[in-house]
């Protein structure tokens, strides 16, 4: 039986570090501020901002919504941005994503003054991460690094396979992986035999959006299995394909009428890993604690205080 990595203790963990940088930057000087782009009206996208700034209250952080129509364009996107660029009590500056389609993200995100990218996407930020120098990374890649370390995880001279090659998820959670000396093989849609490559993973990281795509043949006896994927399933289906015959489960499906899953089918990974984040409370709420800390760190390097 699998340990159950508690995300949301560690998400505790981590906000609680925070707390007293807060205190100390708002008695120096002023708390750290971000500013936050939610275009549209992505419902996924409005809860994800709403615990954003529900941690940034209970921190102490100052933060503000910027909440443009679906409608909005490149270039009132553009100009928000090259608002929140300029205004000295914002550290932090989130586009939160997927913009609607008629808006050029890349230019967006590219606007964004790299001193103030707190989710470690602007290609500045890309080069440190690839060189291993300092500056912010990604939240959940970053937050999964952090719990390893906190679970006492050996990822150095180990083996990892990450599922997914997102900009956003797999690709930089193979970079800091590697940065800690892991031997990494990424993989995608297109990787042939891919339940043959993950089983050769002591940490196998599931970045794919697939609800449950990783089963029993995926993973190593005893592996560390991070599931970072958020899929809503609706039908019976779906539910008893993944949870079989589970009572709580079909009650609760029948409750709510969609169930939150991961990309690995949390039955095998409780059988046959030997640690596995569990969905929800595993990968998620590390995002939103990261999120935190790379705004606490953004603050502290525009008051010249960060030691890193
Ligand atoms: P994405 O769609 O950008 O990338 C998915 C990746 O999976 C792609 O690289 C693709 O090649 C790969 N893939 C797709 N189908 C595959 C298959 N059948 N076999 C192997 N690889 C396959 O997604 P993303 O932004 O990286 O997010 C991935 C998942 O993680 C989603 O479920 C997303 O909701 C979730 N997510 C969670 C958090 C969190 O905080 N928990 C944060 C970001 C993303």
């Amino acid at each position: 039986m699998a340990l159950i990595l508690d995300g949301n203790s560690i998400r505790d963990q981590i906000l609680k570090e925070c707390q007293p940088r807060v205190a100390a930057l708002a008695a120096a000087e002023r708390p750290p501020g971000l500013g936050v782009i939610l275009a549209g009206d992505n419902d996924a996208s409005a809860r994800y901002v709403r615990s954003k700034v529900k941690a940034c209250q209970t921190l102490g952080i100052y933060s503000e919504q910027l909440t443009p129509p679906a409608s909005v364009t490149t270039a009132e996107l553009l100009e928000m941005v090259e608002c929140l660029n300029q205004r000295p009590e914002i550290d932090g500056i989130l586009v939160q994503l997927p913009l609607p389609p008629q808006v050029d993200t890349k230019r967006v995100l590219l606007a964004v003054n790299p001193e103030k990218d707190v989710d470690g996407i602007h290609p500045l930020n890309v080069g440190r991460l690839v060189e291993n120098t300092p500056g912010p990374r990604p939240c959940t890649p970053a937050g999964i690094m952090e719990l390893l370390k906190r679970y006492g995880i050996v990822v150095s001279g180990r083996r990892a396979v990450v599922i997914g090659r997102s900009d956003i998820v797999g690709k930089p959670m193979a970079l800091l992986l590697m940065h800690q000396h892991a031997t990494v093989t990424i993989c995608h849609s297109r990787t042939p035999n891919l339940a043959e490559v993950c089983r050769e993973a002591d940490i196998l990281v599931a970045a794919i959006g697939r609800a449950a795509l990783v089963t029993a043949d995926f993973i190593k006896p005893c592996a560390a299995v991070i599931d970072v994927g958020q899929n809503r399933i609706s039908t019976q289906e779906e539910v008893r394909r993944i949870f079989r015959d589970s009572p709580e489960k079909q009650a609760e499906f029948a409750r709510k009428g969609s169930l939150l899953v991961g990309d690995v089918n949390p039955l095998d990974a409780l059988e046959w890993a030997g640690a596995y984040t569990p969905v929800p409370g595993g990968v998620g709420p590390l995002t939103i604690a990261m999120l935190m800390a790379n705004t606490v760190d953004a603050a502290e390097r525009r008051l010249g205080a960060c030691s890193t």
